[in-house]
C-alpha cells in the first residue's frame, strides 16, 4: 500500500524534484523493501537510457513540404478578384446612388415632378426616394452597413414592384416614372450582392484560417 508512495518519491528524485518526504525515509524503505530496491534499479536504468538514447532522426521535409505548397499561395489571386469585386460593386451602387438621389430632388425640394400628386405627397415619397439613395451611398460607402439595410431596401422594392406593375396595367402611372423604379430594384440587388460578398469572405478567411496550421 504505502510503497506507492515512496516509488513516486523514487521518481521525483530521479527527475530531481522534491521527494515529498525525508530522503532518509526513503532510504530507509528502500533498505527494508526488496520490491522498492528493484523497482528504484529498474526505473533508474530506463531513465539513464532514455537520457542517454540519441535522439531520433528526424526526415528533412523540406522540399517534400515545399514542393507539395500551390505554386500561387491560395489567397493571394482569388483575394485581388476578390477585392476589385467588392470594388466594382460599391462604385455600381454609388452610381445608382446618384441617379436615385438626382431623381429624389426635384419631388423633394419643389413638390411637383411626382405627376399630379399632391404637394405634400410628392414631398413624402421625394424624402423616401432621396433616403433610398442615400442608404445606397452609405452602403458603397461601408459596405459593412448592407446587410442591415436590406430588410429596408428589399421590403420598399418587394412592395413597389408589384404595384407599379398593376398601375402601369391601369394606366395609374407613366412609363417613365415607373422605368425610374428599376434604380431602386437595381440598387437593391447590388446591395444584396454587397451583403452577400461580404458574408462570402468572412466565411472564405475563416475557413482558410482554419486550413493553415494543418
Ligand atoms: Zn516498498
Amino acid at each position: 500500500m504505502q510503497c506507492a508512495r515512496f516509488r513516486e518519491a523514487i521518481s521525483a528524485r530521479l527527475d530531481g524534484e522534491s521527494l515529498g518526504m525525508p530522503a532518509r525515509e526513503l532510504d530507509d524503505h528502500l533498505d527494508r523493501c526488496p520490491g522498492c530496491a528493484t523497482w528504484a534499479e529498474d526505473v533508474t536504468q530506463v531513465t539513464r537510457r532514455a537520457r542517454l538514447a540519441p535522439s531520433p532522426v528526424v526526415p528533412d521535409l523540406t522540399a517534400t513540404v515545399l514542393g507539395a505548397l500551390p505554386r500561387e499561395l491560395p489567397g493571394t489571386a482569388a483575394a485581388a478578384r476578390s477585392r476589385l469585386a467588392g470594388t466594382a460593386l460599391r462604385m455600381a451602387l454609388g452610381a445608382v446612388a446618384i441617379a436615385q438621389a438626382g431623381l429624389a430632388w426635384p419631388a423633394l425640394t419643389s413638390g411637383t415632378g411626382a405627376m399630379s400628386a399632391p404637394v405634400h405627397m410628392a414631398h413624402e415619397s421625394g424624402a423616401w426616394n432621396f433616403a433610398v439613395a442615400a442608404a445606397f451611398l452609405a452602403v458603397a460607402g461601408v459596405p459593412g452597413l448592407a446587410a442591415g439595410a436590406l430588410p429596408f431596401l428589399g421590403s420598399f422594392a418587394a412592395l413597389l414592384v408589384p404595384v407599379t406593375v398593376a398601375d402601369l396595367a391601369a394606366g395609374h402611372v407613366h412609363a417613365d416614372r415607373a422605368v425610374a423604379h428599376l434604380l431602386l430594384v437595381g440598387g437593391t440587388v447590388v446591395v444584396a450582392l454587397v451583403a452577400w460578398h461580404g458574408a462570402h469572405r468572412r466565411t472564405h478567411h475563416a475557413s482558410s484560417a482554419r486550413r493553415v496550421p494543418a
